[in-house]
């Protein structure tokens, strides 16, 4: 049975639809058999996925240069979504990692305590950095630092004498991705490695905003999984004689569910266009963000309760996609913050700080 209730498919092109597919047909081959032994023993083959990921064209295949694919926004997003449906994790960064967050400024980066100084014609790197995605297997980082004229950004590679990365222990969610602390303890660099653009906030910001792009769509493929996952259940499930499916109460937790997740598919392929066209603004990706990932988060707890206890089980994908989403609820941006962005442009009044 389709999940598709507004003929979404014709609001694709042909290639977009085709690159979805290999997605989709890739996924369904090499990893969905895999991934929930990899959330249970908590590790995943990320340097492994990364190269198939890679051979396939989907790191950086919205970007152009640097051997990146120049696909549309629209198709990456939907690339996004195809990967969240089945593993959360190396969504176009399983090789470098992104190091913003610290042990102690996590929503107000602007406070980073990482510091870089001028020594001759070198850069000295000194900090923490903290629940940094693939930093325990990244060869190189791109490490944001405090310098005397703002925050700097830099491209460390991760055997830099004085860079040490460790793996966060005792997730409960994101169990098959890999998370770090980085230690970086005088981390010598030439001027080469500080990334020419990037002085002040807005440089990092911008790369969230491409990620939180991603995220929209992504938090769609997770919410789709559960759907079908519960779709099927309902049906072949019976209770008093018949199946759960045939219950007015479930029925109308799966026709609310639909419901938002269509929302959440025409907002994402909205902002997708929008970004192809060159005109989507930050303001609106934190409408997307906050949005998906709350109502995916919804549906995912949903769909727990329809598969009843066995919803809580591994053999289901349906508690491990909510849990994963608990972090995606947090990162690039708490809702909280997205309310606090989305607030500041309705009202003209910062309630940050
Ligand atoms: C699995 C995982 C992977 C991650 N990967 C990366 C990564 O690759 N790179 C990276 O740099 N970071 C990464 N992060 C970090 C993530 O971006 C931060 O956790 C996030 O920005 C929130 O920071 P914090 O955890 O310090 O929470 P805090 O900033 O301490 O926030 C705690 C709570 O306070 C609320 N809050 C804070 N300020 C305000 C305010 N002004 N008004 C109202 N409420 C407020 C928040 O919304 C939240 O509910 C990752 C996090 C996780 C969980």
């Amino acid at each position: 049975m389709s999940l598709d209730l507004l003929g979404l498919d014709e609001l694709h092109s042909a290639e977009e639809r085709e690159i979805r597919s290999t997605v989709r047909r890739f996924l369904d081959d090499q990893v969905r058999p895999h991934v929930a032994g990899w959330y249970e023993d908590g590790r995943a083959p990320v340097r492994e996925l990364a190269g198939e990921f890679g051979k396939l064209g989907l790191l950086g295949m919205h970007l152009t240069g640097y051997g990146c694919a120049g696909a549309s926004a629209v198709a990456y997003g939907l690339a996004c979504l195809e990967l969240e449906a089945a593993p959360r994790m190396a969504t176009g960064e399983a090789i470098g990692c992104f190091g913003l967050t610290e042990p102690d400024h996590g929503s107000d980066p602007a406070s980073m305590s990482t510091r870089a100084r001028r020594v001759g014609d070198d850069w000295v790197i000194d900090g923490t950095k903290m629940w940094i995605t693939n930093a325990p297997v990244a060869s190189v980082a791109v490490i944001w630092a405090r310098g005397d004229d703002g925050v700097l950004g830099f491209l460390v590679p991760t055997d830099a004498p004085g860079f040490a990365a460790g793996e966060v222990r005792h997730k409960l969610s994101l169990r098959a991705s890999s998370t770090g602390e980085i230690v970086l303890d005088g981390v010598r660099l030439p001027e080469a490695a500080r990334l020419p653009e990037a002085c002040g906030l807005r440089a990092p910001l911008s790369c969230l905003t491409e990620a939180r792009h991603g995220i929209v769509w992504g938090a769609l493929g997770a919410a789709r999984d559960c759907l079908t996952v519960t779709l099927d259940y309902a049906r072949s499930r019976e209770q008093f004689g018949r199946p759960i499916a045939g219950f007015q109460l479930t029925q109308a937790k799966l026709a609310d569910m639909a419901v938002e997740w269509h929302k959440g598919y025409l907002l994402a392929l909205h902002l997708g266009r929008r970004a192809d066209a060159g005109t989507l603004t930050p303001e609106q990706v934190s409408v997307g963000k906050l949005n998906n990932v709350r109502e995916a988060l919804a549906i995912a707890r949903t769909c727990r309760t329809i598969l009843g206890a066995n919803g809580i089980s591994g053999e289901y994908p349906v508690l491990r996609h909510a849990n994963n989403l608990e972090s995606v609820l947090t990162y690039e941006g708490t809702s909280e913050i997205h309310q606090l962005v989305i607030g500041q442009k309705l009202t003209g009044l910062t309630a940050f700080s």
